[in-house]
């Protein structure tokens, strides 16, 4: 990895607080900083050197995955940090930025090669790119990346907009959209177990998949981001990013040596392959609900209209369930059904893949299907659940669950992996334009028929599982959500109590 500087806008943020500088120093410990590795971080705070390195020690003590802190390795981490008050529209303050840098770089005698993260609000992706270009800060020597948050535009128009005036500033290539979801080691490994066990390779290819589904349920409401949630609704905030992220993700075969072009075109064919759907006939496979007041865990919960900060009106939606097709050869014949929601009974991230059964008919009835599942949250495991005869009982059939690999405690998070791979220069878990502009383009229709209230919002208690419709979708298909506790596993384990296990150790 060649020496960089990072330019942090946004220094001050809750996000480089809770997730960047952790991710920094976790870094800095598994020698995956640059060496050099230079630091500004900006923000209109009055902030100096010396209380922006305490606020970066501080935000480390209380999130780094490691702990307890060592106060020597801390203390020569926070020495690569510097801070500059900046203004992101006035100009004068981009101007005396280039000259530190540069100062900066010539002291550590580092060529220029920048990183400039915008951890900031996406009201002001544009202003700084463009600042970026005409200051100067961004006409290097050396190589230039632009590392960008969620979200990217709020609809097609907008996201279309945003990304012409970054692309004055940064080609494509440079340009490094996050999507946390793609920084977790599990959904890093999709890739691998492809490729790795000739078993997954052969059953995907060969179109054995009965079904797939997606889910990311939270169960906490709008906490302090109401104002944006109101907007932006769970199709806006997890859909259109994040759930259609992990379908590219899952849906392709990303070739082994995959170098950003090939993962990103594979991705892009599968987004091309969604069947669009049509305004008009969104609600035959599309739910939408908004949670009421209910209980998690015990304590009970208001409603969406009740929380601080949403009006009592208001028609967003919090929770978005979905069948979707792609068409084309190798998964031509198989749903995919995505859903995620706030205030659901148990925060859970997972996704299964069903497999078809082997098993003639009259013999199914005693049967669980064979499912892959790979669970990305709260814990972060692989497994294989299989049919298997019960021992001295050859007739008679029982689920078995092969462990394939379980994220190790203490491995590095999201923002480590991702922070990782834009120092290095490797695009190939981050969320390109092609792909981004071709997931706004599909939830048009869908965006275009809540506006116009062709799809009914539905209302459902806080602590369940989303608006019953959302398991007719599955049942009209034959199938079922898998492992919410009011599911019929026709084994001896039933549901996700018996079926949780914990390999962390
Ligand atoms: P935040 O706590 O509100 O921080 C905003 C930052 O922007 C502060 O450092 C603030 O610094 C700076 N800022 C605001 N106006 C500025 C201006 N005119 N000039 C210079 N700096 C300015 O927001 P956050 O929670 O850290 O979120 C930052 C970004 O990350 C957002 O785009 C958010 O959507 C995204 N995000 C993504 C995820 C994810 O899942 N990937 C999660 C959380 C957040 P001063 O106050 O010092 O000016």
């Amino acid at each position: 990895m060649e020496p960089a500087t990072i330019v942090l806008f946004g220094a001050t943020g809750d996000l480089a607080k809770r997730k960047i500088y952790p991710a920094l120093y976790n870094m800095f410990l598994d020698g995956k900083l640059p060496q050099p590795f230079s630091l500004f971080g900006l923000g209109r705070r009055e902030w100096t050197d010396e209380s922006f390195q305490a606020n970066i020690e501080k935000s480390i003590k209380q999130f780094s995955r490691r702990a307890p802190v060592d106060p020597e390795s801390i203390k020569s981490f926070i020495s690569a940090f510097r801070y500059r008050v900046l203004d992101v529209g006035c100009e004068e303050d981009y101007r005396k930025l280039l000259e530190q840098v540069e100062k900066r770089e010539m002291e550590l005698g580092i060529p220029q090669n920048r990183l400039f993260y915008l951890s900031v609000g996406p009201e002001l992706f544009e202003t700084i790119a463009l600042q970026i270009l005409g200051s100067g800060l961004g006409t290097v020597k050396g190589w230039k990346r632009l590392v960008i948050e969620k979200p990217f535009g709020h609809d097609l128009d907008s996201a279309r907009l945003l990304n012409q005036t970054l692309s004055q500033a940064f080609t494509e290539q440079e340009i490094y959209r996050i999507d946390h979801y793609l920084g977790k080691p599990i959904v890093q490994r999709l890739e691998s177990l492809q490729q790795a066990h000739p078993v997954f390779h052969d059953l995907w290819m060969d179109r054995k998949i009965a079904n797939v589904q997606i889910t990311a349920n939270e169960s906490v409401g709008v906490e302090e981001r109401a104002g944006y949630y109101d907007r932006a609704g769970a199709i806006k905030d997890m859909f259109q990013n994040h759930m259609l992220q992990l379908l590219m993700m899952t849906a392709v075969y990303i070739p082994k040596e995959s170098t950003s072009g090939k993962g990103s075109s594979k991705k892009t064919k599968v987004m091309e392959a969604l069947k669009p759907l049509q305004k008009e006939t969104v609600r035959n496979h599309v739910v939408r609900g908004q949670y009421s007041e209910g209980s998690i865990k015990g304590n009970a919960v208001a409603g969406y209209k009740a929380e601080p900060g949403i009006a009592p009106e208001s028609m967003n939606d919090t929770f978005i369930a979905a069948r979707l097709q792609i068409d084309n050869d190798d998964w031509q014949g198989v749903p995919f059904y995505i859903r995620t929601g706030k205030r659901l009974k148990e925060k859970s991230t997972r996704i299964v893949v069903e497999f078809q059964d082997a098993m003639e008919p009259a013999s199914q009835e005693s049967l669980a299907p064979n499912l892959l599942v790979f669970e990305l949250s709260p814990e972060e495991t692989i497994t294989l659940q299989l049919h298997s005869s019960k021992p001295g009982r050859s007739e008679t059939f029982q689920p078995i669950e092969l462990d394939l690999g379980t994220n190790p405690m203490n491995s590095p998070e999201a923002y480590e992996n991702l922070i990782w791979d834009a120092l290095r220069g490797d695009p190939t878990f981050f969320a390109h334009w092609n792909e981004v502009e071709l997931s706004w383009l599909w939830v048009t229709p869908i965006l275009e028929a809540f506006a116009e209230n062709k799809v009914p919002l539905l209302p459902y208690e806080a602590g369940s599982y989303g608006p019953a419709e959302a398991d007719a979708l599955l049942e009209a298909d034959g199938f079922h959500w898998w492992f919410d506790d009011k599911q019929h596993l026709t084994s001896d384990r039933k549901g996700r109590t018996s079926y949780a296990y914990h390999t962390n150790d």
